[in-house]
């Protein structure tokens, strides 16, 4: 069995729910044994579920640290892991350690923080990874092909676990024009 790590980013609204949902049915329809994962900080929605904003959901395990994951990710075919940017670095190890013993790892996380900025340890990821692939949202200003996430509410903690009324998808130009007026 080879193992490899696969990373789907792009802004809030992206759709990296939806894919990482999408490559994981398919997993099962495989008959491969499927677990996914997601930071048990994250709270939104249905504690043991990873849910789309279109409302598609798989069933998926809280772990508060990623090593959590080694343990129960023992007889697993293929490992999906959600909101992975709120990992620390260890997740990058644990990744890793998942891939060489032969799991097909899919990572789906916020490239960017609402600053711009790379997130937690996706960049890592996205460097080791043998496929990133890109999704993006569209621009709630103009239409266009949205890659960042913009904070309209007033805070500067660098997580804010938050929806509609918390973020927008936005280009690069309308994002920029929305941090000049803050
Ligand atoms: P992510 O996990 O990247 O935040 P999801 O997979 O949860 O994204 O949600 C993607 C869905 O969000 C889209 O299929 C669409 O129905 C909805 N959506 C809401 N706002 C937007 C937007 N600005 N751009 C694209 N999709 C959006
Ligand atoms: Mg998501």
């Amino acid at each position: 069995r080879r193992g490899w790590i696969e990373v789907v980013c792009g802004s809030m609204f992206s759709g990296k729910t939806e894919e990482l949902i999408r490559r994981l049915n398919r997993a099962k329809i495989a008959r491969q044994r499927v677990e996914i994962f997601k930071p048990a900080l994250d709270t939104r929605y249905h504690d043991h579920n990873v849910v789309s904003h279109n409302a598609n959901s798989i069933r998926s395990t809280p772990v508060p640290i990623a090593q959590e994951m080694l343990l129960l990710a023992g007889a697993c075919d293929v490992v999906g892991v959600d909101e992975a940017q709120f990992f620390d670095e260890s997740l990058v190890e644990v990744c890793t350690q998942l891939a060489n013993r032969g799991t097909r790892v899919i990572v789906a996380g916020l490239d960017m923080d609402f600053m711009g900025k790379p997130f937690g340890p996706m960049p890592t990821l996205m460097a080791i990874a043998e496929f990133v692939t890109k999704v993006h949202a569209v621009c709630v200003c103009c239409g266009e092909l949205a890659t960042y996430s913009f904070r309209i509410a007033a805070s500067d903690d660098k997580i804010l676990l938050g929806e509609t009324d918390s973020y927008e998808a936005r280009c690069r130009a309308c994002f920029l024009e929305g941090m000049k007026e803050k």
